[in-house]
């Protein structure tokens, strides 16, 4: 993939810079742009990839703007949906195979992980025949607004509301992400021994070495592409002792 994905939160800020909660839940304790924000962390750390709009302080207009300052390849936008549904939706650029086969593996992870109803990829247009969301219609990048859960159905928010059901949608949407994203690119160890760490970070823990001559699979990047994320987990810096292989 061309670029790193970012992740946006949705909601936390109007266009008049008031907050803005987005959708609550039905006893009103909780709030669409928090619970979506959670998520986005669990994302976020799985993919290893920047978020916006984590701080609430973004507007729609902001977040669109930060999208497209990034050299983002793809760009994913937490939200909880509402209005009296439940399961999992999430809407992509219309025309777009890249973002109708991201929307359809984000719906089915989620789904999947939350046993909740898939409600699958959809389009949504407007009445001049473009995009209805702002976020879709946009960002540069290829970009789906992903409706995890309706915060207005007592057992969709049930699953979220904790921090392990936020960690588990967060993780399931970025493994959907991953699966349609996925760069299967192989590499080759060309030094001795380079290290497999838990972050895309040179700082952080090492969980194995893979020995020179060996080869490895990418299955996605982060920080401009310079990291490398394992099949199984783990990622490598793949500008250092490493290098493409010829297939
Ligand atoms: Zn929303």
């Amino acid at each position: 993939m061309r670029g790193d994905i970012v992740i946006s939160v949705g909601h936390g800020k109007n266009a008049a810079g008031k907050y803005d909660p987005g959708a609550v839940s039905r006893d009103r304790k909780y709030h669409e742009h928090r619970i979506a924000r959670e998520i986005a962390r669990y994302a976020a750390e799985y993919l290893q990839c920047d978020i916006i709009n984590e701080n609430g302080n973004r507007c729609l207009a902001e977040r669109i703007r930060d999208v497209n300052a990034g050299n983002y390849g793809f760009a994913a936008e937490i939200h909880l949906n509402a209005g009296g549904g439940t399961g999992t939706e999430t809407y992509y650029y219309h025309g777009s195979p890249t973002g109708k086969r991201a929307a359809d593996e984000v719906s089915k992870s989620i789904s999947g992980a939350l046993k909740i109803r898939n409600r699958g990829p959809k389009i949504r247009l407007n009445s001049a025949g473009r995009d209805y969301f702002g976020f879709i219609r946009q960002s540069k990048p290829c970009a789906v607004l992903i409706e995890t859960v309706f915060i207005d159905c007592d057992s969709d928010l049930e699953k979220v509301k904790t921090p392990e059901g936020a960690k588990a949608c967060g993780e399931a949407l970025a493994k959907g992400l991953e699966k349609a994203l996925a760069e299967n690119t192989h590499y080759e160890v060309t030094a001795c021994n380079i290290a497999v760490r838990s972050t895309a970070d040179a700082d952080s823990p090492e969980i194995r070495r893979l020995a020179k001559g060996e080869n490895f699979k990418v299955t996605i990047t982060a920080k401009n592409g310079k990291w490398g994320r394992l099949p199984g987990g783990g990622w490598v810096n793949l500008e250092k002792g490493c290098r493409r292989a010829k297939k």
